[in-house]
């Protein structure tokens, strides 16, 4: 080959092939620098806590191809995943929420699924395969036996009651007492009731908030990755991707059309076991009932202040839409991460005048970020902050605040209460089921 065929050989094939690779090269610096930049800020704002099932990468076989950054569900609104040095990383692991995608996509086996961190215990009830529990007659499906997505609650709310209809199959109701009591209508709770009305089960669904659970608190315009899935009385479901909205939307349509009666507004308050099943205590009443189906999920219910007022509509415990408070008086109660997330999004929307008021003398509980945001907002007087303080009233125009021996009154329209949240660990360690508390474990 003489000097000319060697020029010839470098120019049209090894030099497009160095760019390609230095174009690559750079890009995957870009990345790396990205995802560890995200990593930082994931550190510094306390988000290195997955709430539930969530990977465990094995670096030792992780070749850093990708693919489980590209199959996971929520990394077009947040960085969960990132490549790293060559390899795949949890980047901001409080947005994971256990789709599972990322196991199923990496070709090298490198990802476990697992509940809870070495640092924070998830406590997950025992039950049986049947849904069961060890206290005999009480059953549990859904998020909070573990297993989260919305899809799986469904199939497991429908799959419980297929249970306890095999229970109950030798009675004919004629003593009035309910076959199941459903407690619970997110996805779990609201496709046990399809099914127990398929059944033609004696039952009642009491739920404390809102039809979806889970669902009706995601924030406005959320895009929800499900699967296809058979509703009982409605039949198959062909949702993948879609909204929140058109979700619930769907939801109610189906509730109104199969005719189930689900009883809003009511919360189960205890439940004692008797010789025909168990005496039911609910915010509303008593119910007889041979079987009980938890669907409580993992949310817990809203701590509240116990105050005058706090029934009125306006009072609300989480926020959904920041737009909704444009204009308006605002007061959120409370000094956790919650509160201050809520006060800074609806003080950022035009026209708002937000105050927040809490009990204690300093936002100790609240990580560096949203405290640094906050106290922005107040340097620049678009918010107003009352420490050491309680509200004692709230009426349909003004909320009255209590500080040392004074009354604060504000002219208020709206009100949002973070003060945390009562989880169903303790009930159900109270109703004797047995909990397991889960580091890591697979
Ligand atoms: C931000 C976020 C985004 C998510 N995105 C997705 C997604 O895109 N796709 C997906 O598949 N999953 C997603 N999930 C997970 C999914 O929402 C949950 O796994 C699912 O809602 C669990 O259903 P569930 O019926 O078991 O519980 P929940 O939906 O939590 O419903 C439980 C219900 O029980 C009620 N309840 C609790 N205690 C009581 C009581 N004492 N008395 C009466 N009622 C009570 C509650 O008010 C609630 O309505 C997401 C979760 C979060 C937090």
């Amino acid at each position: 080959m003489n000097i000319f065929n060697s020029l010839w050989f470098y120019s049209y094939y090894l030099i497009p092939i160095a760019v390609i690779w230095g174009i690559y090269l750079a890009i995957r610096t870009i990345r790396h620098k990205k995802s560890k930049l995200s990593r930082k800020q994931a550190v510094k704002s306390g988000m290195t806590e997955p709430p539930s099932l969530h990977p465990v990468i094995d670096h030792t076989l992780c070749l850093g191809c990708g693919y489980c950054i590209n199959a996971c569900p929520e990394q077009k609104s947040h960085q969960v995943l990132g490549l790293i040095a060559g390899k795949s990383n949890l980047i901001t692991p409080a947005y994971c929420i256990g789709h599972g995608a990322c196991e199923r996509a990496c070709p090298h086996k490198a990802i476990t699924l697992v509940f809870g961190t070495e640092k924070r215990g998830i406590d997950i009830p025992e039950v049986k395969p049947n849904f069961e529990t060890n206290q005999k007659g009480i059953y549990i499906a859904g998020e909070l036996g573990g297993m989260g997505l919305i899809r799986n609650a469904i199939e497991q709310g429908k799959q419980a009651v297929e249970s306890i209809k095999q229970a109950n199959i030798n009675n004919n109701n004629a003593d009035g007492i309910l076959d199941v009591l459903i407690v619970g209508a997110g996805p779990a709770g609201f496709a046990a009731t399809l099914a127990a009305a398929q059944h033609r089960l004696n039952y009642i669904t009491i739920e404390q908030d809102s039809l979806g659970g889970t669902v009706f608190h995601y924030p406005r315009g959320k895009v929800v990755m499900t699967a296809p899935v058979k509703l009982p009385l409605v039949g198959k479901v062909m949702f993948k991707e879609t909204t929140k909205e058109k979700l619930l939307d769907f939801w109610k349509q189906a509730e109104e059309k199969s005719k189930v009666k689900i009883r809003y507004k009511e919360r189960l308050e205890s439940i004692i076991r008797t010789e025909y099943g168990f005496e039911v205590k609910t915010t509303q009443g008593m119910y007889q009932s041979r079987t009980v189906l938890l669907t409580l999920g993992r949310r817990g219910t809203p701590r509240k202040l116990g105050i005058q007022g706090e029934d009125k509509p306006k009072v609300v415990y989480s926020l959904i839409d920041p737009a909704e408070y444009q204009g308006k008086h605002v007061l959120v109660v409370g000094g956790g991460d919650s509160a201050l997330e809520a006060a800074y999004c609806i003080a950022c929307e035009p026209e708002t005048v937000v105050t927040i008021s809490y009990r204690s003398a300093a936002f100790s509980r609240a990580k560096e970020k949203n405290r640094q945001n906050i106290q922005r907002l107040q340097t620049e007087d678009r918010l107003k902050v009352i420490m050491s303080s309680n509200v004692v009233n709230i009426t349909d125009t003004h909320v009255e605040i209590k500080q040392s021996e004074r009354i604060i009154k504000l002219k208020n329209n709206a009100v949002i209460i973070n003060a945390g949240g009562i989880l169903p660990t303790g009930f159900l360690k109270k109703i004797g089921i047995m909990v397991q508390t889960k580091h890591g474990t697979p």
